[in-house]
C-alpha cells in the first residue's frame, strides 16, 4: 500500500529519482539527499508505514534484517571509523518524512557525521526506580 502524497513512496515507485543502494521485494535503500556524511543512506520498507509505532513485526523483520548487511557494505565501501544507526519518530524527535526510515550515518572523524549528545542521569534513578520503570513498560507490551 503506497500513499499518493508520500515522497518516499514516490521514490520507491520511481516517480522521484533517487540514488539506489539496494532493493528487494520488501526493502528499498537509497542515499539521503542531505548527505550528513558521505554514503548517508536511508533504508525503508516498500509498504508505507508512518513510523516505528505503526510498523507490523513482519515488516520490521524484513527491514531490520537488511540493516547490518547494508551497514557492512557501507563500511567496506568507505571505511568509516564508526556508524550511527538512527530512526526518528514523530516531529519532536526529528521525523520530517512520515514513511518509516532507518538512517545509516557513517562517521569519518569526530566532527563529521552524526553527533551523539547524551545527557546522563544515572545518579537520579535508584535500582528500585529502574525496576518500576522496566515493569511499567513490560506491562504495556502487547503480545
Ligand atoms: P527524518 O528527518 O524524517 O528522520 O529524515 C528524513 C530524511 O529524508 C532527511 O534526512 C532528508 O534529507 C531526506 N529526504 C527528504 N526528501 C528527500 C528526497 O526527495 N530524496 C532523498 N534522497 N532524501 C530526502
Ligand atoms: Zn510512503
Amino acid at each position: 500500500m503506497n500513499h499518493n502524497d508520500c515522497i518516499f513512496c514516490k521514490i520507491i515507485n520511481g516517480n522521484i529519482p533517487s540514488a539506489k543502494v539496494y532493493e528487494d521485494d520488501h526493502v528499498y535503500a537509497f542515499l539521503d539527499i542531505s548527505q550528513v556524511s558521505k554514503g548517508h543512506t536511508l533504508i525503508i520498507p516498500k509498504i508505507h508505514t508512518k513510523n516505528i509505532y505503526e510498523t507490523p513485526p513482519e515488516i520490521a523483520k524484513e527491514l531490520f534484517a537488511k540493516v547490518p548487511i547494508i551497514a557492512n557494505a557501507l563500511k567496506e565501501a568507505y571505511n568509516p571509523i564508526g556508524m550511527n544507526v538512527l530512526n526518528n519518530n514523530e516531529a519532536p524527535a526529528g521525523q520530517s518524512v512520515f514513511h518509516l526510515h532507518i538512517h545509516l550515518l557513517p562517521k569519518y572523524s569526530e566532527s563529521e557525521g552524526f553527533s551523539v549528545n547524551w545527557k546522563t542521569h544515572e545518579d537520579k534513578y535508584s535500582a528500585t526506580d529502574l525496576q518500576q520503570i522496566a515493569e511499567k513498560i513490560n506491562e504495556a507490551i502487547k503480545n
